[in-house]
């Protein structure tokens, strides 16, 4: 039995991860939760699994969470509090599902890593901005770091069985396009935060239905799949593809090309996380290649979507850069989100962080915090 630390369990990735959980009695125990204002969630999912830790990071919600949680539980509260969490569970946890939205999540990836975690990584922005700390902490603790993004997934499933890394040539990340594909410059200007979380094909956290609208969502995936697949900047490309059955593609030395496809559902590259190397049924439901239809690839659209390219300027500049740019969109989002800005505010706002960024890196948690925190700050207080 696999027995796994699940932070950020109230959202989407997290209730997914726990469908998986679920769908595999006896594979799996749950040894910890983390939430931040959900407490009610959090405190249903900490009976159902008998759990013995939990975090709740928004402090006014943990007084509340005290009441419902089962006895016997207990409580951490705050972005100290998830640390604590983490700590608690080490030796106790053999992988942790790190779920948490934002650069809330890399402390505690760091935690887990150091607790001798596995860790099942969905939140790619602690990747963006933590690249290098989080490949030399896998490093020097010895444990292993799963991709759950679905394109990353996909590039890793593709992977297997290949004799080397060497056989890529590139990768090919694929994007829906988000609610706003084929939009002119003067749409965009005016498209609404309703709109912008509509998503065409997937269901998912505000915060990345919003990246996917502006497209920083793949920016922040060509910058993570930078570190997962060691891939300089120029052998990662996208190309859009509206149906989102084709999650992301490998070209080989030989001109193949190898792809993954299903249905767009998370809880496939969620369970591949989990479970691998095994291939068993889980709870996704399979894909009808009659009933997908045309499945179209075409190139994106950089001028309108100006993100992909900002976030090829931030490797090319340096991690200090990916730290702000990440800072600076997730800045952005929050005031897109309070329509205290508007939808083509969010690439201006990148692109000034970006300039402003300093040259070189940074690869201390504590240096990528502070930087975190400062371009952060201009921005909401801008
Ligand atoms: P959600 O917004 O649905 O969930 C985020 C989770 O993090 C919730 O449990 C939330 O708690 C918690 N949280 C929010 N703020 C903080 C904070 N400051 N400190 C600690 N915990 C916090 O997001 P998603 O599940 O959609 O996304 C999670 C991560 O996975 C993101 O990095 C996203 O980019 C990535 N991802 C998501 C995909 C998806 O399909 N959803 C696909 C690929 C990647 P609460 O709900 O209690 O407020
Ligand atoms: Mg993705």
């Amino acid at each position: 039995m696999k027995r796994l630390l699940l932070l950020g369990s109230s959202g989407s990735i997290g209730t997914q991860t726990l469908d998986v959980v679920r769908a595999m009695p006896g594979d799996f125990s749950i040894v910890g939760l983390s939430a931040h204002r959900n407490v009610e969630l959090l405190a249903r999912q900490a009976a159902e699994f008998h759990v013995r830790y939990v975090a709740v990071t928004d402090s006014q919600a943990a007084k509340r969470a005290k009441a419902l949680l089962p006895a016997g539980t207990k409580l951490f509260v705050g972005a100290e509090g998830l640390l604590r969490l983490c700590q608690a569970c080490a030796g106790k946890a053999d992988m942790a599902v790190a779920a948490v939205v934002g650069i809330a999540g890399l402390p505690a990836v760091a935690a887990c890593i150091e607790g001798g975690m596995d860790i099942a990584l969905a939140n790619k922005e602690t990747l963006v901005a933590g690249g290098a700390l989080v490949e030399a902490l896998i490093a020097r603790h010895g444990v292993r770091l799963y991709p759950v993004d679905s394109e990353h997934s996909a590039i890793f499933q593709c992977m297997q069985g290949l004799p080397d890394e060497q056989a890529v040539r590139k990768i090919i990340l694929t994007a829906s396009g988000g609610p706003f594909f084929g939009y002119t410059r003067q749409q965009l200007e005016n498209v609404t935060v309703a709109q912008a979380l509509k998503h065409p094909n997937w269901a998912m956290g505000s915060k990345i239905t919003i990246d996917s609208a502006s497209m920083m969502n793949k920016g922040l995936e060509i910058i993570e799949a930078r570190w997962l697949f060691h891939m300089p900047p120029e052998r990662i490309d996208v190309v859009v593809h509206r149906q989102s059955i084709v999650h992301s593609l490998i070209e080989l030395n030989d001109n193949s090309i190898l792809a993954q496809l299903g249905q767009p559902d998370m809880r496939i590259p969620i369970q591949y996380a989990l479970v691998y190397p095994r291939r068993v049924a889980g709870p996704a439901p399979a894909l009808d290649l009659c009933r997908a239809g045309p499945l179209t690839f075409e190139a994106p659209d950089r001028e309108n979507f100006p993100c992909l390219n900002l976030a090829y300027q931030a490797l090319g500049k340096g991690s200090a850069a990916c730290i702000a740019v990440n800072a600076a969109n997730e800045a952005a989002v929050e005031l897109f989100l309070a329509e205290k800005i508007r939808f083509l505010d969010i690439p201006r706002i990148i692109e000034k962080a970006l300039g402003d960024a300093p040259n070189g890196d940074s690869s201390q948690l504590y240096d990528i915090l502070a930087l975190d925190t400062a371009v952060r700050n201009s921005v909401l207080r801008r």
